[in-house]
């Protein structure tokens, strides 16, 4: 028997282990088990090089928890490993790799410890995270000369012994004699969920306890003429050694793709719309399947579902710093060993390679997009809805691809038409331009609230887009700054339609100075004009004689104000802020001057109002009530 301490110069790091190092334990489970598959997978090259060439039998990884005896054991028929190599390996190497990632890891702040992503690093010693003891029993492959079976044991302290074992079979057995403090690992339901968690895609079997299935007897029916189950129990294998995003995209069939994603998401019951996968070794090694979900109206909740492997063992399901943000909506999996994982988030986003797999991703997002709407326009238009957000998304955060998006980002008006930017300018060229030479966009939020407003624009012959989406305000604000001037969004009901798009100059007036002056006595008399500005303009005689707008630009501030933007211009809530228009064109209020009588005239001014009120949605309750007598009045 071979005693010895593992390395006396410097700080015992069992302490800081077992007490300080992470959060989540758990990980242990992931370390120890990624060993074994380690272990399995060099057998298996070694046998296709014919390096080895005795059976290699069932390679499964078994994870065997006993109760009683307080352990939890991990036992592989890998390479194992020889005296020799259990000292350099486990004595030596794995030592100072777990003693260097302490020290780096000491030196951290508690932020910055959250912040690592894969927790990877510790290896073998993080069994001593929830371990009051751990022995190792090994049996290399290797024939011939020192290969005996060994025994390292250690209790968490420097210590260690190493003792020849009578062990016939194959590979590594850790056993992990669970302290009290970590007595949750004692039980089968955590165990199981970890092992879901971060195993469920290893390329080697791994094997816990056994269940019940039921399974159907062959030519037998049970008394009512139904086919025959009984309950046999099997080997509970936990995962599906072969995943999808490791085949070549050419041998994957849609079927298999909205499956993976129902294994990916079983509580998910949408469909995704479609699929990317991802699939380069050069200059960096990547592989993955990106799903597009039905984007909701709730961005948040569909965030951060896609899932980080390496090299088939989980390593997180938040992705934040590895894509861009916007990405983030997708659905599904990346698999890289090239993402360095024990680093902080912040430090990944200026990492090198990171960044080649980032914009590498957005690249093929976009390409998919490009070829979808090249293929079948007329499906994608189908899915636009759903995905608008999506594209709208990374065009207003990402100038790269705003660059790829131009191509196939819609504009949808309220017939439902849909034009890329490029057709839609085409399409308002010739007709909303204004004197000024300048194009303008007209666009509605609200096809219901502001159909009056459609209405009119589209007699005059203008498109009115439909921009209702939640982020179709950040995106006008970045469509507008492309376009640096030459363009403007005008919501419909943001001006008169004679000015919406000011093609000349001012018509002559019916109404002199003197007599808006009388008007608008007459007016501010009648109605509460508190919450309006009012003023006339010159407008066509058809026009209606009240238009109640909300000027563009006084609304957009507000509603930046209301998405917490602005940049603190105003202090305290910004007021709605209506303009009360009256057209010095319409004849009725040359009517209302002529009037003598003031009862009259304050109900014609009263009339005329609630109309505008009234074709704008705004007439309600008891100002509707009063509305509808005095039109009965008026008619009698
Ligand atoms: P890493 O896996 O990152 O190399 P570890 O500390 O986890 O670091 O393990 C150190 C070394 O111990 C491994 O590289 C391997 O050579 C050896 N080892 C650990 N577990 C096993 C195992 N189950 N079978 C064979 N060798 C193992």
């Amino acid at each position: 028997m071979q005693k010895g301490k593992i390395n006396v110069q410097t700080e015992n790091i069992f302490p800081i282990i077992k007490k300080f190092l992470y959060s989540d334990h758990e990980i242990f489970l992931r370390e120890i088990i990624s060993n074994a598959v380690d272990a399995t997978q060099k057998l298996k090259t070694l046998a296709s090089l014919g390096k080895f060439k005795d059976e290699l039998g069932d390679l499964s990884i078994q994870v065997i928890l006993d109760k009683k005896a307080k352990t939890l054991t991990i036992r592989d028929r890998g390479i194992g490993m020889t005296a020799e190599e259990v000292d350099k390996y486990i004595n030596e190497i794995a030592f100072s790799s777990a003693e260097e990632f302490v020290k780096k890891f000491k030196t951290k702040s508690e932020a910055e410890r959250n912040n690592i992503i894969g927790h990877f690093g510790l290896g073998f010693y993080s069994s001593f995270m929830v371990s009051e003891k751990v022995e190792l029993l090994t049996k290399t492959y290797k024939k011939g000369g020192a290969t005996k079976a060994m025994k390292w044991e250690c209790d968490g302290s420097p210590n260690y012994t190493l003792t020849e074992l009578d062990k016939k079979d194959r590979g590594t057995e850790i056993i992990m004699h669970i302290e009290d403090d970590a007595k949750e690992f004692l039980d089968e339901q955590r165990i199981l969920s970890l092992l879901k968690k971060y195993s469920k895609f290893l390329p080697v079997p791994i094997q816990f306890g056994m269940e019940k299935i039921s399974e159907k007897v062959e030519g037998e029916k049970d008394k009512d003429g139904n086919d025959k189950f009984i309950d046999v129990e099997k080997p509970r294998m936990i995962n599906n050694t072969d995943p999808l995003w490791k085949k070549a995209p050419a041998d994957c069939k849609d079927e298999e793709y909205k499956e993976f994603y129902r294994e990916l998401y079983p509580m998910t019951f949408d469909e995704p719309l479609f699929h990317i996968h991802l699939n380069v070794d050069y200059p960096f090694n990547l592989t993955g399947i990106l799903y597009f979900p039905k984007v909701k109206k709730n961005l948040e909740v569909q965030k951060d579902k896609i899932q980080l492997y390496s090299n088939q063992v989980f390593v997180t399901d938040s992705v934040e710093g590895i894509v861009p943000e916007f990405l983030t909506l997708l659905h599904g999996v990346i698999d890289s060993p090239d993402i360095p994982l024990n680093v902080s988030r912040s430090y990944l986003q200026s990492d090198s390679n990171v960044k080649k797999i980032s914009s590498y991703i957005m690249r093929k997002v976009a390409d998919k997009l490009e070829e979808l709407f090249k293929k079948d326009r007329e499906s994608f238009e189908q899915k636009w809805d759903d995905i608008k957000v999506f594209i709208q998304y990374g065009m207003i955060s990402e100038t790269k691809f705003y660059e790829r998006a131009e191509k196939f980002n819609l504009f949808k008006n309220v017939d439902g038409k849909y034009f890329t930017p490029e057709e839609y300018k085409k399409h308002i060229e010739e007709n909303q331009k204004d004197k000024e030479n300048k194009l303008n966009y007209i666009y509605t939020n609200d096809k219901d609230d502001q159909h009056a407003f459609i209405q009119s624009a589209k007699e005059r012959g203008y498109d009115v887009l439909l921009m209702d989406g939640v982020l179709d305000n950040h995106f006008i604000n970045a469509f507008e700054q492309k376009l640096g001037g030459d363009a403007f969004f005008k919501r419909v009901d943001s001006d008169t339609i004679e000015n919406l798009i000011k093609k000349e100059d001012d018509q002559p007036s019916k109404l002199d100075d003197k007599q808006k002056e009388e008007l608008k006595t007459t007016i501010e008399r009648t109605i509460d004009a508190k919450t309006f500005t009012l003023s006339f303009e010159n407008l066509s005689e058809t026009d209606l004689p009240f238009t109640i707008i909300r000027p563009e630009f006084m609304r957009r501030m507000k509603d930046m104000q209301q998405m917490g933007g602005g940049g603190g211009m105003f202090m305290g809530d910004m007021p709605e802020q209506f303009n009360l228009v009256g057209n010095a064109n319409n004849s009725i209020f040359t009517q209302i001057l002529e009037e003598e009588d003031e009862a009259n005239q304050d109900k014609l001014v009263k009339q005329v109002y609630d109309l505008a009120l009234l074709s704008q949605n705004l007439l309600k309750g008891e100002a509707l009530t009063d509305f509808i007598k005095r039109s009965v009045e008026i008619i009698k």
